[in-house]
């Protein structure tokens, strides 16, 4: 089944209140269908270019996990956001460039979308430098898309163990964004099965569309933009 939430892009403060309100239920009866525990499934809420009223909106309404998918623009509005609610956590869901990762590093909590040696590299001495280890998680290409970032499905074993193991990074998960012209089940499955067979608990999968699908699968974070702020404005993905 997929999500019942149509969030209407003149989507209002109360709007998003309301919209976390029926996601929050929606991943509990996904959870709750699947014999799991709704708390064993995190909503990260995607605010990037969303409006900073709604986002503060969500954050007054005690939400506390968020995903932005650009060093940058996180910058400009999550300093201010975290001095005033302290309890906010913030994940990189978008590509990380090796030129932001200092700033990244300082800003976030944890970074999803590790997918090539030379960023774990150099987050692994990052963390070294600044004492500062945050939780990561490895994307993985499960569609194999060219255009596309993560470790393809065929070099993820060792990837993960390099991770791990050589470079001493907290990996908690694998994340992936499957392909949008294709059915995301199986690419939920195949990154289930990577992280069974390497021993990774978190599975950062599902988005707006198919969160529900994802949790059925074994998500343990979803990252649900829209369905929680209303529409992008056009041109961003
Ligand atoms: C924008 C984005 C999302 C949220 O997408 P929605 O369809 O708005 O829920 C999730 N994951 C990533 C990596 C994104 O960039």
């Amino acid at each position: 089944m997929v999500a019942q939430t149509h969030p209407q892009p003149t989507a209002t403060l109360e709007d998003v209140t309301e919209n976390l309100e029926r996601v929050r239920q929606a991943i509990a009866a996904a959870a709750t269908a699947a014999g799991r525990s709704p708390s064993d499934v995190t909503l990260v809420a995607v605010a990037k270019v969303q409006p900073i009223e709604r986002v503060r909106a969500a954050l007054a309404a005690g939400h506390t996990v968020f995903g932005e998918n650009r060093v940058q623009e996180a910058e400009e509005k999550w300093p201010a956001l975290k001095a005033a609610f302290p309890s906010a956590r913030l994940r990189l869901i978008g590509p990380l460039q090796r030129n932001k990762l200092r700033r990244a590093v300082a800003l976030f909590d944890a970074i999803e979308t590790v997918d090539r040696p030379e960023l774990a590299q150099a987050l692994a001495r990052e963390f070294d430098d600044t004492g500062r280890r945050l939780d990561c998680f490895i994307q993985v290409n499960t569609g194999e898309e060219p255009q596309k970032s993560g470790i393809l499905p065929a070099e993820a074993d060792a990837f993960i163990a390099e991770c791990r193991d050589a470079l001493k990074l907290p990996v908690r998960g694998l994340m992936c964004i499957p392909p949008a012209d294709e059915e995301p089940s199986l690419h939920f499955a195949l990154l289930r099965e990577i992280a069974r067979r390497n021993g990774l608990q978190g599975l950062s999968m599902g988005m707006s569309g198919d969160f529900e699908i994802a949790i059925r699968f074994g998500a343990t974070s979803v990252r649900v933009g829209t369905a929680v702020f209303g529409v992008r404005q056009p041109g961003r993905p």
